[in-house]
């Protein structure tokens, strides 16, 4: 008997993993590929999609590749300087434009600026603020998908973003984003920009190779530095703010949740540390409430409005000045 039921069995089980690899292979490309609907997708419990992950395990696993190119000092600084660009992508644009619209630019400057987003390699504009405004609105409590305090350090620093219920993007939080079909186009096939991004990279460490032997770099060895090591740190410093900020620092005010302001990871993320001040009023372009606060989103934010391509950066109510100084925390 146990002869004949086993290929009745097997049968199935093979079919719907062959299916599984099959969408996982399209959501690569498509983002909003979802064979059993998003809004199911969403209502699952937790659970890492490790065939849908493996482009991000991939990001990590090309780190290693250094062991193969070695090292430059070209290649270290072309690796922080990506890292520093491409965090301001990640602070300055996804986060206080996308997410919060915290300042204004024409149609022409949000698209420029969705593509300068997408090099950072952390998905399209709309799935980025879909999950910031969720992690606002649920902030610590049991919906947050990635509260340090509900689901513990790992899951709310790397777990969140492996698992199945989490990848589709919920467009009715982005309505306002919705509406303009070449951001749609850009969150739905959220590889593109950085396939471009990794294949530039590539071809001017071609180039120095060429024609600056004397530097040492070659195209593997930029790839391997100037793409996955500095993405890879780029994402680990982003996702200090999931876990870290919202467990190390000072509390200035009295939030819902358990936002901090940290000096070390504003260094690290360029003015995001000030997670509680933000956490407070996060309608101002700025973090760093006080001239002491360091806050170089904010710099650069001030320097992109000189420039003219944004306008209108939103400030701090004097009235959020009072709140502090009532709560004695101004420092
Ligand atoms: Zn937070
Ligand atoms: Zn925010």
């Amino acid at each position: 008997m146990t002869t004949h039921l086993q290929p009745s069995i097997e049968q199935p089980r093979s079919a719907s993993r062959f299916r599984a690899l099959c969408a996982s292979l399209v959501q690569w490309l498509d983002s909003d590929f979802a064979p059993e609907g998003a809004e199911a997708a969403r209502r699952q419990p937790d659970k890492i999609d490790w065939l849908r992950c493996v482009p991000f395990i991939v990001l990590h696993v090309g780190c290693f590749g250094v062991v193969l190119t070695g090292w430059s000092v070209t290649a270290l600084a072309v690796a922080a300087g990506l890292y520093f660009i491409r965090m301001f992508a990640v602070t300055g644009i996804y986060h206080r434009y996308f997410s919060h619209k915290t300042y204004r630019t024409s149609r022409a400057g949000q698209f420029f600026l969705a593509l300068w987003g997408g090099t950072a390699v952390q998905r399209g504009p709309l799935w980025w603020a879909y999950h910031h405004r969720h992690h606002h609105q649920h902030s610590d409590d049991s919906e947050d998908v990635h509260s340090p305090h509900v689901h513990g350090f790992w899951w709310s620093h790397i777990g969140w973003i492996t698992s199945r219920r989490n990848f589709p993007t919920d467009y009715n939080t982005v309505r306002d984003l919705k509406k303009f079909p070449e951001l749609v186009f850009l969150n739905r096939f959220d590889t593109l920009v950085p396939a471009a991004f990794a294949l530039a990279v590539w071809s001017v460490g071609w180039w120095l190779e060429v024609y600056f032997p004397q530097l040492g770099v070659t195209k593997w060895q930029l790839l391997v530095w100037g793409f996955f090591i500095s993405t890879t740190a780029l994402f680990h410093g982003t996702s200090c703010i999931n876990s870290l900020a919202h467990l190390m620092g000072r509390r200035r005010f009295f939030t819902d949740d358990d936002s901090r302001n940290s000096f070390i990871l504003s260094i690290v993320t360029l003015g995001e540390g000030w997670h509680n001040n933000h956490h407070r009023y996060p309608a101002t372009a700025r973090q760093g409430f006080y001239w002491w606060e360091i806050d170089i989103t904010y710099y650069l934010l001030r320097v992109l409005a000189w420039t003219g391509l944004i306008w209108e950066l939103k400030g701090v109510p004097n009235s959020v000045y009072v709140e502090a100084a009532k709560q004695g925390r101004s420092d």
